[in-house]
């Protein structure tokens, strides 16, 4: 079988988007994974009627290149949309009680969530300094533009949730780019914010919240059967050896070992492993990539009776801020956006224990987690019975950590780069841990080496240009 172009190392949705996007031009792209099945940390289980996310469990988009791949991919039929119902409220957990969390400027001027003060603080922000360190923690630059409330009571459960990170360690500039960049460009979010709804009206992004039929695994598994990806799974990679003009790349599968070189290589595991590989290369790289810390989490599903439930669950769920002094970082009310995912007049709730806020979470017993998500549960959501069902995630490297000065550790990875040509890192260390992101940088990695490729050959009737042309495009299949 001929060399392909491209070796991804990795196949979570990561390395599965790089590859995408790659097949889709017609670069010759292989993914090895280590595992038997493709799709990482994703994996959807459906149990007695109840759909259960290992990772992630939907998505949230505003950017064309996402709408773009699942258009190609054929699986827009297959997206399973979160209704915008008028009481869909996302709520904080404040003084013991679920309050709603304001989502629009008015009716944040009226919630109970913030004081006078806190309030007139965030009017105050347009008139703040410009900063400009790069490592300024998120709690520094929150606070320093809104003011301490806004921290506490809006972005710092943000942070603790769905990026299981510290507000305290986790660097602006990294895990709040957008925020970031607004007050670079104009010295104020607000303004910022006002200037791009002005500027951007008629083209304002269109922001979907959705997961698809049979769960999120039907992504990665769709992806990951695409004609033009030959996917080997069962297949760890061991050992990596740059070529005159190009890599070689050992793996180690249950018959043996098997060798092959591409042109470029992607690495796209999680950053102890691609350390790992890289360590006999480049001892810097491998410092770099070993300096980044990862988060534990433990994801407790319960299914209820909904009568159990005396909370009108009218929303996607809640999410805790650090002063309500819970292990517990948020829960999500799975069968409430998704009313597939659980039988008729069941329930299922979804909480999420340890990340940075609670480290020491990863030590304890299946028992003892499902014990205090039961208790957290029962008091903020007037639950008086057991719960019918119970699964238990323990993900020992939940999600990599964004802390300290993180900007300069990508950017010396980046030099240190520079030493391999071809050689490429793609994973949720870096441009976001999200699924959105992760797809959005494939684009971006797999635009690069479609260039690098087509600079280096005989230009063919088959670009190796990634198609960058907005929706809807004329469909090319890859070869
Ligand atoms: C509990 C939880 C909930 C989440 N919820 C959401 C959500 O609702 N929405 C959202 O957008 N995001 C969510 N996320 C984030 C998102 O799921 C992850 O960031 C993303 O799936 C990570 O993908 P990845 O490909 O970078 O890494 P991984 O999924 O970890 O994939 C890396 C792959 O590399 C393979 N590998 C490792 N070493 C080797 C080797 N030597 N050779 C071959 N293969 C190797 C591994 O087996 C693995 O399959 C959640 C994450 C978690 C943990």
């Amino acid at each position: 079988m001929s060399n392909p172009d491209v070796v991804v190392v990795g196949g979570g949705i990561s390395g599965l988007s790089v590859a995408w996007w790659l097949a889709r031009a017609g670069i010759g792209v292989e993914v090895w994974e280590r595992n038997a099945r493709p799709g990482g940390k994703i994996a959807s289980c459906e149990i007695d009627g109840y759909l259960i996310e290992r990772a992630a469990s939907m998505m949230l988009n505003f950017r064309p290149e996402v709408r773009r791949m699942l258009a190609l991919a054929g699986l827009d039929a297959a997206k399973l949309m979160c209704p915008q119902a008028p009481r869909n409220q996302r709520y904080l957990v404040h003084d013991g009680r679920l309050e709603p969390f304001p989502s629009r400027l008015m009716s944040l001027m009226r919630s109970p969530l913030w004081s006078r003060r806190g309030r007139l603080r965030l009017l105050a922000e347009p008139f703040v300094p410009r900063g400009g360190d790069p490592t300024e923690t998120v709690s520094e630059f929150v606070a320093r533009r809104l003011g301490a409330e806004a921290l506490e009571r809006a972005i710092e459960p943000f942070v603790a949730g769905p990026l299981a990170s510290d507000a305290d360690q986790a660097n602006a500039y990294t895990v709040l780019p957008r925020l970031v960049a607004l007050e670079r460009r104009y010295g104020s979010l607000a303004l910022g914010a006002g200037l791009h709804h002005l500027l951007l009206r008629r083209a304002a992004p269109i922001r979907e919240l959705f997961s698809f039929e049979g769960g999120m695994s039907t992504l990665v598994e769709t992806l990951a059967a695409t004609p033009g990806i030959r996917l080997r799974t069962g297949i760890a990679a061991t050992q990596l050896e740059p070529g005159k003009s190009g890599w070689h790349i050992t793996g180690r599968t249950c018959d043996g070992e098997r060798t092959v070189s591409s042109r470029h290589l992607v690495l796209s595991a999680p950053a102890p492993a691609a350390a790992a590989l890289l360590h006999p290369l480049d001892g810097a790289l491998e410092r770099l990539m070993c300096g980044i810390g990862y988060a534990s989490l433990a994801v407790v599903h319960l299914g209820f009776d909904r009568s159990a439930v005396r909370h009108a669950l009218d929303g996607p769920g809640f999410l805790v801020p650090r002063a309500a002094g819970l292990q517990l970082t948020g829960c999500q009310w799975n069968s409430s956006v998704f009313p597939s995912r659980a039988p008729r007049d069941k329930v299922l709730l979804t909480s999420y224990l340890g990340g940075a806020r609670a480290p020491e979470t990863k030590d304890w017993h299946d028992d003892r987690c499902i014990e205090v998500v039961l208790r957290c549960l029962g008091s903020l959501m007037q639950i008086d019975a057991a719960p019918q069902r119970v699964w238990i995630t323990r993900h020992e490297r939940a999600l990599p950590l964004y802390h300290g000065a993180y900007h300069g550790r990508l950017q010396e990875i980046d030099r240190c780069l520079e030493r391999w040509p071809g050689l490429h890192l793609a994973a949720n260390y870096r441009g976001g841990v999200s699924v959105r992101d992760r797809i959005v940088e494939g684009f971006a990695l797999a635009q690069r080496i479609g260039k690098a490729l087509a600079g280096s050959r005989r230009p063919s009737p088959q670009s190796s240009v990634i198609d960058s042309s907005p929706l809807p495009i004329a469909t090319r299949r890859a070869g």
